[in-house]
């Protein structure tokens, strides 16, 4: 696997003109979730790209950025292993040089749930995709359902811009007691842990109750009790999976979304109905 840290490398590999290109755009610190991601990529293209950068665009003020999980040597063996051609690294000036000031806003998709919670979060997360699709000019770009509005909010990037590649949802992958993998998932600590599950749990029994008809209002109240202390819920909502609009009540393709916080850690996950 070649690494490349610069557009320049990058560009030079680029020029090589594999016949379908696959991309992974991941912010490192890697499990078994990206490397889902970039296995299914690995069976549907003549060549892979990952990118690892930890985009300080997406991260406001007090967030994590400085403790944010990094291992790049860790993530080159797996990405290696994987069978993934060529990873791109950046620096952080790299990708916003001095004076850098161009940002991709999506609009609507990316205001409520995540985008309310964390100003500016979507438009740093549009702006850096935006960036990197440009650069690697992929034919197909793989994303995590684990990060639902995320999806939506690139593939409609992805449609607005008319970036001339498709973009695969990849279902999410979660440890055995059915939390859903994260990078952020080692801040935990044991109380942590041991309730984050229960946050799984508690969007399977939203799901269950909407679906036999509950009205949305009473559903939230009843699964909220199945988050465990000390989960204090952001946000559980039943939502369009394009638009990422806020339901009434459950119809075919939207999600049942949730975040809560477990200390210092948010924690996102969803389900995707039908599924
Ligand atoms: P991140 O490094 O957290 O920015 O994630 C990079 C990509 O991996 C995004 O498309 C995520 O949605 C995806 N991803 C993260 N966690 C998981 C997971 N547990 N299962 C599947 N995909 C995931």
């Amino acid at each position: 696997m070649q690494l490349a840290t610069s557009i320049e490398e990058l560009r030079a590999w680029r020029r090589g003109a594999p016949p379908t290109l696959g991309f992974v755009p991941t912010m490192g610190a890697l499990h078994e979730g990206h490397l889902d991601l970039a296995r299914f990529a690995r069976s549907q293209n003549a060549a892979v790209v990952a990118s690892v950068f930890v985009n300080p665009l997406q991260f406001g003020e007090g967030e994590d950025l400085a403790r944010y999980p990094r291992d790049l040597a860790g993530d080159r063996e797996k990405l290696a292993a994987t069978g993934v051609d060529l990873l791109f690294a950046p620096e952080a000036q790299e990708i916003y040089p001095h004076g850098f000031s161009t940002t991709i806003d999506v609009g609507s998709v990316g205001e409520g749930y995540e985008g309310a919670l964390r100003p500016g979060h979507f438009r740093g997360v549009a702006t850096v995709v935006g960036k990197l699709l440009h650069l690697v000019a992929p034919h197909r770009l793989y994303v995590g359902q684990k990060d639902a509005q995320q999806s939506a909010v690139l593939r409609k990037l992805v449609r607005d811009l008319a970036y001339d590649c498709t973009v695969t949802i990849v279902p999410t992958v979660r440890e055995t007691d059915g939390l859903a993998m994260s990078s952020r998932n080692i801040y935990l600590d044991e109380r942590e842990r041991h309730a984050a599950p229960s946050l799984h749990r508690m969007l399977r029994r939203f799901l269950e109750l909407v679906k036999t008809g509950e009205p949305l209002e009473i559903a939230r109240t009843k699964a909220s009790t199945v988050l465990e202390a000390p989960g204090a819920l952001d946000y559980l909502a039943c939502v369009d999976a394009e638009s990422f609009e806020p339901l009434q009540a459950l119809r075919s393709n939207a999600f049942v979304i949730a975040a809560a916080r477990f200390g210092r850690t948010r924690l996102l996950d969803n389900l995707w109905f039908p599924q």
